[in-house]
């Protein structure tokens, strides 16, 4: 079977370098906040070219603590996409604030500018914009709103390690970029993690406190915080990862070129890349007429194509019914009848690529026929 996405494919390919890391973390003494965490943060702020980096324990966790760093707690609104993980609006609830969902741009899978003015109200605070799949959302568009109306961005660079606007590195242009580190994404741990960046000096002390208990230096808790440290393996094999992300994301690129130019004039629509963006292919998404047919023949030639995603948070039963803004997604509900995801992993050798190319090409034939 060849899987939509490979972590132990990605251990292999840096094994001696892992090994030697966790050994080295093993060997040390110390396993939580301690300087494997501290090299991280430094490398992956001056990676990213923001001054703080703060490590959490997850994505969902950067973003909650992102939000709460910013004052956002109950009464407050934060305008989201429902077309994105439910992490996005599980870390909206967990400060207490509620999530108001806008729809998404049909060619980019991401927040319609448009829509987001026309949800915002009296208690929106910020906006939450998710990079899917790998790609920018409108950040031009979505900065200048933030600004005309007082709100910040939030950027949820979970599927968009790397990628780029106009030059500069996705997580470094909101007021936070939020970053996690499961084992899938563009640049995984063996386990759980997260990162908050940000440019400025007050939230970023705002985010280390509130990782740790609320604790100032001389822990004493200034701030009603949480505990969501990364330990001290879990940084050490991501600083042995983090030299090769700029390579693996290019891998992946050559990948979406063997796709495009292989399925390009079929029956499905395939990605397209916003202008002065560089997509990372987090994910390799198209839209298929059938989508459920041709997902079962492709799982029936050996191709685990996935759905990313199958139902959107709203329709979801512990959303259902309960969240501004659910009323008017058309494009939303478009998308998760029609998305499908192709294998996408920087080990992904050239024989596979042709076999899922072939599986896609043959599956769409026999559903024409
Ligand atoms: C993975 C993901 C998250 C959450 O990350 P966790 O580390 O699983 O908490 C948040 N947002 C998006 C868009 C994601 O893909």
């Amino acid at each position: 079977m060849i899987l939509c996405s490979n972590p132990h494919a990605q251990y292999l390919a840096h094994r001696e370098a892992i090994d030697q890391a966790v050994a080295r973390v093993l060997a040390s003494g110390r396993y939580i906040l301690g300087d494997e965490v501290s090299s991280f943060e430094s490398e992956f702020a001056r990676y990213l070219g923001v001054p703080h980096a703060i490590a959490v324990a997850s994505g969902t966790d950067a973003l909650q603590i992102a939000l709460r760093a910013a004052g956002v707690g109950p009464g407050d609104e934060v305008i989201a996409p429902s077309h994105t993980a439910v992490a996005t609006v599980a870390a909206i609830e967990l400060t207490g604030a509620s999530p108001v969902f806008a729809d998404i741009e049909p060619r980019y899978f991401t927040l319609d500018p448009n829509a987001v003015e026309r949800r915002i109200g009296e208690r929106t605070r910020a906006i939450v914009a998710v990079h899917l799949y790998g790609q920018a959302a409108d950040l031009e568009a979505l900065s200048a709103i933030a600004e005309k109306r007082g709100l910040f961005v939030i950027e949820d660079c979970a599927q968009s390690h790397g990628a780029a606007w106009q030059g500069r590195r996705l997580g470094s242009l909101g007021r936070f970029g939020c970053f996690s580190f499961y084992p899938t994404k563009n640049l995984g741990a063996l386990g759980d993690g997260g990162l908050v960046a940000t440019s400025d000096d007050a939230l970023a002390a705002r985010c280390r406190a509130l990782r740790e208990y609320g604790w100032n230096e001389q822990r004493e808790s200034t701030l009603s915080g949480l505990n969501s440290r990364l330990d001290e393996v879990q940084a050490a094999i991501l600083r042995a990862k983090l030299v090769h992300l700029d390579r693996d994301n290019g891998l992946r690129g050559d990948i979406a070129r063997s796709y495009d130019a292989a399925l390009s004039g079929g029956p499905f629509r395939l990605p397209e890349r916003r202008s002065g963006t560089t997509h990372v292919f987090h994910q390799y998404v198209t839209r298929a007429p059938e989508r459920d047919a041709l997902l079962g023949s492709l799982h029936a030639r050996g191709v685990a194509a996935g759905v990313h995603y199958p139902v959107p948070v709203h329709l979801q039963r512990a959303y259902l019914g309960r969240i501004r803004g659910s009323d008017a997604l058309p494009e939303t509900e478009r998308a998760a009848r029609e998305v499908l995801s192709l294998p996408m992993y920087p080990e992904l050798e050239e024989p596979a690529v042709r076999a899922v190319i072939s599986a896609m090409l043959e599956s769409s034939r026999k559903e024409a026929s």
